[in-house]
């Protein structure tokens, strides 16, 4: 059987390496088929295509994409895309062309909790054009010591309620699904036991999810529990969706799972890559 990881990240989003030693770590570590999925960005897939096939893996074409759901932000993973779509290449634009101005508002609410400079602060991390992330600015929060390490940012700063954070408008569901459906992708909800929600909350969205198109959600990922793997193995099917699985890795030192780590995706669920 195979190894899926199928949601990672480099430095064309949030994460530490660059695409090809993204590839190389996820081979070395027995990863047979990988999807890079930098967030709002598709740049870094070449690179990853032409190491996958050195390290001879599998890469997946894929995305993370930003949306806002009601009042949520919610993650689709979009896997198997065309690269060069142009319809995505704009819709994923328009995605990134938010971020700057978040950032600056997310950078004064931590000027008012008395941390300044934090754009700039964050700006140091950036390692692609208009994709300065949340997670940037953890990295700076933890190199000027206000907080311990990079959980200890979210916890205290960053989320919801606390400092650091403000609201944004991201793309819509239809939106994203329609993008990545129209370049010949499959979307997949990212790391649903992330989401604040209720269980109805979650029910709503998976209705909504399907009946834009949506294919699969995350069963097994770093984010979840054990518990939460079989929980969403079950909504998986009662919804009709097929399961996904990823380590969400974004480098080493932070990330709660390495390549090689993921258990194996629960009995009774369809795979996302069952009709690949
Ligand atoms: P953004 O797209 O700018 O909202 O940033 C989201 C990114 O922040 C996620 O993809 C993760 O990389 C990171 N992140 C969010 N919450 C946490 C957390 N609790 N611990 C560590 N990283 C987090
Ligand atoms: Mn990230
Ligand atoms: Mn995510
Ligand atoms: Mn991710």
């Amino acid at each position: 059987m195979p190894r899926y990881d199928l949601h990672c990240h480099s430095t064309y989003s949030d994460g530490l390496l660059p695409p090809a030693d993204v590839v190389r770590r996820a081979a070395a570590r027995g990863v047979d088929v990988l999807a890079l999925t930098d967030h709002d960005e598709v740049s870094g897939l070449a690179e990853a295509q032409v190491a996958a096939r050195e390290a001879g893996i599998t890469l997946v074409n894929g995305s993370e994409l930003s949306v806002s759901w009601e009042d949520h932000t919610i993650h689709v993973v979009a896997l198997g895309i065309d690269p060069t779509d142009a319809t995505l290449l704009a819709g994923l634009a328009a995605i990134r062309e938010g971020r700057d101005g978040r950032a600056r508002r997310m950078a004064a609410s931590l000027a008012e909790a008395g941390i300044p400079d934090a754009f700039e602060g964050a700006r140091v991390y950036v390692t692609s054009e208009a994709l300065i992330s949340r997670t940037h600015f953890a990295r700076f929060l933890v190199e000027t010591g206000h907080v311990r390490d990079i959980r200890d940012a979210f916890k205290r700063f960053l989320t919801p309620g606390k400092p650091g954070h403000v609201a944004h408008v991201w793309a819509t569901l239809s939106e994203a699904i329609g993008w990545i459906r129209g370049a010949g992708g499959k979307a997949v909800i990212a790391h649903p036991g992330r989401y604040k929600v209720t269980a109805a909350d979650m029910r709503r969205l998976l209705d909504d999810f399907r009946a834009a198109g949506g294919a699969a959600i995350e069963v097994v990922s770093s984010s979840h529990t054990p518990a939460q793997y079989v929980e969403y193995a079950t909504l998986a099917r009662l919804y009709g969706l097929q399961a996904s699985c990823g380590t969400d890795w974004h480098g080493p030192g932070e990330s709660w799972m390495d390549f090689g780590d993921l258990p194996e995706m629960p009995a009774g669920t369809t795979p996302v890559w069952s009709d690949w």
